[in-house]
């Protein structure tokens, strides 16, 4: 923590950077996010197991971003948010600091994108071993037990777009179900509505997803949608070989044709 907070002083006192996103205390088992922008601010920052939300969401918001330059502090999600990011043109090498804090105290500085890629090329992913036991539940279901499941899921979506709002990926300055001429969302929650929403989202991400898992942790009702992401994610990776988030330069899947791709999709 000491290392993060000497680094972040020193950026802001150097003008280096005009912010530094990064975690404060937070109320229960949350850290939260905060924007420092005064070098005796530094001390603020913290750096422990509560700091669990994905930082990068703040790199394409308008308010953060008509701050000046930033610095932020990035879990593992938020590096690979960075690199896909900075694939889908949202930011630019060159255009922000990229601080990554370790457990025992010690802090890495990635210079350029290319050793972001590096880094992660390396590091583990590990998977939360009591979501890892529901995917393989719901994964043994068959298919018509698998369906009646998320249709009891996702019949409990109030679209209140909460998972829409913490993730990192979704920055459209106008979402398509704000747009009603014309409606292609129906706005009230109802099961039909509620399907083309959560389906509309997942395809959104498919292929973009960096599988932070702050969707799931802000929906308010549980709706497990690290379930659909992981779903797309494997997909994604057993037909395309890509993985969102491990390269700065993105041959993004949905949207590149290549000749020899199998479309067994749609036979
Ligand atoms: S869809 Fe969920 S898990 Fe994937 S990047 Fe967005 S918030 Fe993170
Ligand atoms: S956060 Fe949950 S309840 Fe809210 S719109 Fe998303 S899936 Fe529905």
């Amino acid at each position: 923590m000491d290392e993060l907070r000497k680094k972040a002083r020193a950026l802001l006192e150097a003008g280096e950077v005009r912010v530094v996103i990064g975690y404060g205390g937070g109320t229960g088992d949350r850290a939260r996010a905060i924007f420092v922008r005064e070098p005796e601010r530094a001390d603020e920052l913290i750096f422990d197991g509560r700091c669990r939300q994905n930082l990068a969401i703040y790199l394409t918001r308008r308010e953060v971003k008509e701050l000046g330059k930033p610095a932020i502090v990035a879990t593992l999600p938020a590096l690979k948010t960075v690199l896909q990011l900075a694939g889908e043109f949202q930011i630019a090498e060159g255009g922000l600091v990229v601080l990554a804090p370790g457990a025992d105290g010690s802090l890495i500085e990635f210079k350029t994108f290319a050793d972001i890629e590096k880094y992660l090329a390396g590091a583990a992913s590990p998977i939360d071993p009591a979501e890892q036991a529901e995917m393989d539940r719901v994964r043994a279901m068959s298919p018509d037990e698998r369906w009646k499941y998320w249709l009891g899921q996702i019949s409990r979506c109030i679209k209140c777009y909460a998972c829409r709002q913490a993730c990192p990926m979704c920055y459209c300055p106008r979402c398509t179900v704000e747009c009603n001429q014309p409606q292609w969302i129906p706005v009230p929650s109802h099961e039909l509505g509620n399907l083309e929403w959560n389906v509309m989202r997942a395809m959104h991400l498919a292929g973009r997803c960096v599988d932070c898992g702050d969707c799931s942790r802000a929906c308010p009702v549980g709706i497990p949608l690290y379930l659909l992401n992981r779903v797309l994610i494997g997909d994604i990776e057993s037909n395309f070989h890509q993985r969102a988030g491990m390269k700065a330069e993105v041959d993004y899947a949905l949207s590149t044709f290549h000749p020899d791709d199998r479309e067994n999709f749609i036979r």
